[in-house]
C-alpha cells in the first residue's frame, strides 16, 4: 500500500499519548506499544513500531483506519509480512495487521476476506473439491497482500482469478471494483499507485478433481523446494522483480544476478542465497541497513554487466514513511 498518509512529522510524546487515548475511546482497547517488527516479518528484521494493532472485524478495520486518518497519525497496513523489509529504527506510527479471515462461497466463486492466509484458502478449496488456485501453493501471505502485489508463480497470478475486490479508504469510503479497475500487471496493481485497502475479494474457481489438484500442488512444491532456500529461511521471497527485455520477455533476475557474480556476496548477516541468487536471506542478525547495502551492490553489478536496472519486489518501509 502507499505509506499513507506520508506526514513528515515524527510523532512526539504528546501526540502519542493523545493518539493512545483517542484510540482507547473509539475502539475500547489500546494498541500495543513498542512492538518489534522483526516478529511481524518473514525477514526477521525491524525495530519497534510505536503502536501495533490487529484488526479482526470489518468494523474494527474501518474504525482504526478512519481514526488514524482523522488524527493525521501515520499508519501502515500489513498482512503476513512476507514481502516487507522493516527499518532497523522500526516505525513511527501505527502498524495495522489484518486478521480479517473467512471464506464463503459455492462452486465457481468464493468470497474471501483479505486477511485469510493463502495456504488456508488453498486447503479449503481442496477439501471442497474446487480447483483453479493450485498455483498459490507455497506462496506465503494473505489474500490482501497477494492482491496488492499481484502475487503468483508459474505463469499465473491472483489477478487472473479475481472477479472483484471491495476496497476500504481511510476517509471511511468503500468501493467494489472489478479486475480491470485493479490494473494488474507483473507483481503490480493499481493499489500501489492509488491506494485503497483490500477488505474482501471474490475469487473464481471451478469444481475439480481433488487428486489431480493435489498432484499439481505436490509438483509445484517440489519445484519450489529444489529452487528456493529451505523452508523457514528468513527472507522476503524474490528480492528483485524479473526484468523485461526489449522484446517484452521476462528475464529472470536470479539468472542476471548469478552471471553478474552475486553468489556468495554478503553484507553483515544479509547474504545472497546459495541456491537462488534473487533471494537475500537473513543468516542471523541482519539489519535492514545490511540488506539495503547488499541490494544496492547487486543492482550495481547487474547494471554494470547488462545495463539493466533491477527493480525491488520487496517493499522497504522506512521508519518515518
Ligand atoms: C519464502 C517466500 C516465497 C515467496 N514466493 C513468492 C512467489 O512465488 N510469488 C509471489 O508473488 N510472491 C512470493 N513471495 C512474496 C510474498 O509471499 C507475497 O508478496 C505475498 O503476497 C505477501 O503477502 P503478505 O500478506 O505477507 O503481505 P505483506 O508482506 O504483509 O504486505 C505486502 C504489501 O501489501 C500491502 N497490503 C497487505 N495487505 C493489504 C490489504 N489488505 N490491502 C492493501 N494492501 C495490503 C502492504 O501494505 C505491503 O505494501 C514469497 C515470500 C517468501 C517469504
Amino acid at each position: 500500500m502507499l505509506p499513507y498518509p506520508s506526514f513528515s512529522i515524527i510523532p512526539d510524546m504528546d501526540r502519542k499519548i493523545q493518539f493512545r487515548e483517542t484510540f482507547l475511546e473509539k475502539l475500547g482497547t489500546s494498541p500495543s506499544e513498542n512492538v518489534p517488527l522483526s516478529a511481524m516479518s518473514s525477514f526477521g528484521i525491524g525495530g519497534p513500531a510505536d503502536f501495533f494493532f490487529e484488526v479482526r472485524t470489518e468494523g474494527e478495520f474501518e474504525t482504526t483506519l478512519s481514526l488514524a486518518a482523522a488524527e493525521k497519525y501515520p499508519f501502515y497496513v500489513i498482512g503476513g509480512g512476507n514481502n516487507l523489509l522493516f527499518d532497523d529504527a522500526g516505525y513511527r506510527g501505527l502498524i495495522i495487521r489484518n486478521r480479517l479471515e473467512g471464506i464463503v462461497g459455492g462452486e465457481d466463486r468464493l468470497r474471501v476476506l483479505s486477511g485469510t492466509g493463502l495456504s488456508a484458502l488453498l486447503n479449503q478449496t481442496l477439501s471442497a473439491g474446487l480447483s483453479g488456485l493450485e498455483f498459490l501453493a507455497g506462496i506465503p501471505g494473505t489474500v490482501g497482500g497477494a492482491v496488492y502485489g499481484n502475487a503468483g508463480a508459474y505463469g499465473r497470478s491472483i489477478g487472473d482469478i479475481l472477479e472483484t475486490a471491495t476496497l476500504l479508504f481511510p476517509d471511511g469510503g468503500r468501493k467494489t471494483v472489478n479486475r480491470e479497475a485493479l490494473g494488474f500487471g507483473y507483481r503490480d496493481s493499481a493499489l500501489k499507485k492509488r491506494g485503497g485497502i483490500v477488505l474482501d475479494t471474490i475469487l473464481l474457481c471451478s469444481p475439480g478433481d481433488t487428486q489431480a489438484s493435489e498432484a499439481k500442488i505436490r509438483d509445484i512444491l517440489e519445484k519450489r523446494r529444489l529452487k528456493h532456500p529451505p523452508l523457514g529461511t528468513a527472507c522476503a521471497g524474490s528480492y528483485f522483480k524479473n526484468s523485461c527485455s526489449a522484446t517484452g520477455e521476462r528475464i529472470a533476475a536470479g539468472r542476471l544476478l548469478e552471471q553478474a557474480g552475486a553468489r556468495g556476496l554478503a553484507v553483515g548477516d544479509a547474504a545472497v542465497d546459495e541456491r537462488h541468487c534473487n533471494f537475500i536471506i537473513n543468516k542471523r542478525n541482519a539489519r535492514s541497513r545490511d540488506v539495503l547495502l547488499l541490494a544496492g551492490e547487486l543492482k550495481e553489478k547487474v547494471f554494470r554487466m547488462f545495463g539493466i536496472r533491477l527493480e525491488e519486489e520487496v517493499i522497504y518501509l522506512r521508519a518515518d514513511a
